[in-house]
């Protein structure tokens, strides 16, 4: 018989922490214990420096649906259409993300949602929340978790099984285990880092369309935004570390001045503070983090970004982590046991998250690069006509992965590559050939299952 009756520990009150807390209480679990090493943020100012608003699509609504928490996060949503791309010249145009009313994806404050997670982990009594308290790994043969009191400096543990750590991408409990030989870990790293400035409204209204992701594709860097709502936007360069154009060249005022006036010189008049966020804001890493396995016996599972944390291109590492929280709410009826869950549980997820770190890879070369390419918009239309024509087995996979949580990111992948070669194929003719496209689309991509 599972024991839900001795405390559930989770490592990391963040995004998919708070979440997995709510849908473990509401499936009746004794107590739970939560652990975070920073201030409670119902209390503190908002950490800055590390991204600020996030793109949250179907996979993660559905999860938070699921917990029973969407009316407390709908009102921090700004919908947004699609990419408004800017070119050098000034030129800018919207490509739709999907052409259904409802193919939106959502800006959303890290900050404003998490709080909402935590308050709702909050007001069931079976969950403590201790902030302030760093996991500093775990002691499998004691059975014991060990943690800092950041305010005391004092350290303790506390019994360890089951332990679900989502303690995010620098995940303390992943590297404890990598240290105990529990498992092996690869982290691919990026040469191109990121780093955040802020669009100030103006005159006290948005400066850019509200309801768009910005891009400004450069080839080899670009500078994205997501609109906030307190209608500035918080914009994201994303740039190599080394090299002609890259951070290390940017090591003075003026060439970060003569940067953004040669790069971006429609944007870098409305980043009022641009030199002192320029200097002042750190750039953060990118990297995909690969683990092997996520769990250990039934005492310690590995879950959102601390099992597999992605490059942030396809707008998923939430998403994903939320979609782990609700596979493993849905399994845990079906075990009695933490260790046949966990087992279940990794069995059904890794070639899924595999898939995603893949496509969110990928995306980063369309948004900085193919974007602006005629091939690549030519094909763009073609795959959403061919969508509008066979919408029961041709979706194009940007639609796939953000707005059918229902197709699983391995099966979108694996379509998607069909579909490439089926547009590529039609594109080789100036008129696109209807017969021809029908019988490729028949022939190779069965029909979907129903949503
Ligand atoms: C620039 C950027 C942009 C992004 N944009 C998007 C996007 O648009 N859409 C999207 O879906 N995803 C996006 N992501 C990814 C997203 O941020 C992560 O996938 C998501 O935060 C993962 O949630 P998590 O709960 O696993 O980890 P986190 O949200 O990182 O939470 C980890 C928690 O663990 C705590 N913690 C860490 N170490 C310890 C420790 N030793 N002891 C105790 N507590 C600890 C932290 O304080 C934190 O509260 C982006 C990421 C970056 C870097």
């Amino acid at each position: 018989m599972r024991d839900f009756d001795q405390p559930i520990n989770i490592v990391g009150a963040g995004l998919a922490g708070a979440l997995l807390a709510v849908m473990l209480v509401r499936h009746g679990c004794g107590a739970l214990r939560m652990w975070d090493r920073r201030p409670d943020p119902r209390r503190t100012r908002t950490e800055r420096g590390r991204s600020i608003n996030l793109a949250l699509a179907a996979r993660g609504i559905r999860a938070l649906e699921h917990a029973g928490l969407m009316q407390h996060v709908r009102p921090l949503l700004i919908p947004m259409r699609g990419r408004m791309v800017h070119e050098r010249s000034g030129t800018t145009s919207l490509q739709p993300y999907g052409q259904r009313a409802n193919e939106l994806i959502y800006s959303v404050s890290r900050a404003s949602l998490n709080h909402v997670l935590i308050e709702a982990a909050a007001r069931h009594p079976q969950v403590t929340l201790r902030f302030d308290q760093t996991c500093l790994g775990v002691d499998l043969p004691a059975n014991l978790l060990r943690l800092r009191n950041e305010v005391s400096g004092a350290h303790y543990t506390v019994d360890l099984r089951p332990t679900l750590a989502t303690d995010g991408a620098g995940s303390a409990v992943r590297n404890s285990l990598w240290s105990a030989g529990q498992l092996t870990v690869r982290e691919d790293w990026l040469d191109h880092d990121y780093k955040e400035l802020t669009i100030a409204p103006l005159n006290g209204r948005p400066a850019l369309e509200p309801n768009a992701l910005h891009i400004w594709p450069r080839g080899g860097f670009m500078l994205i935004a997501l609109p906030n709502t307190d209608q500035s936007f918080t914009a994201t360069l994303f740039l190599a570390r080394s090299g002609a154009h890259s951070f290390e060249s940017l090591s003075d005022s003026q060439a970060v001045a003569d940067f953004f006036a040669a790069e971006f010189p429609d944007v870098a008049p409305l980043i009022p503070n641009l030199m002192a966020e320029f200097r002042a804001h750190p750039a953060g890493q990118l990297g995909t983090i690969h683990t092997l396995p996520w769990h250990v016996s039934s005492q310690v599972l590995l879950l959102g970004d601390a099992a597999h944390a992605i490059v942030p291109f396809h707008g998923q590492g939430m998403n994903a982590a939320f979609e782990d929280c609700l596979l493993l709410d849905s399994l845990i009826d079906e075990f009695d046991d933490w260790e046949a869950l966990f087992t279940q549980f990794e069995r059904l997820r890794r070639p899924n998250t595999t898939a995603i770190a893949q496509m969110a890879l990928e995306n980063y070369t369309e948004m900085r690069d193919t974007v602006l390419d005629p091939g690549f918009v030519r094909r763009k239309g073609l795959a959403l006509e061919l969508e509008r024509r066979f919408p029961e087995r041709f979706i194009p996979r940007y639609a796939m992965v953000m707005f059918h949580p229902e197709i699983p990111y391995a099966e979108a992948l694996r379509r998607g590559a069909v579909q490439q070669e089926i547009l590529l194929e039609l594109d080789r003719a100036p008129q696109t050939d209807w017969a021809l496209a029908e019988r490729l689309i028949n022939e190779r991509l069965p029909t979907l299952a129903p949503a």
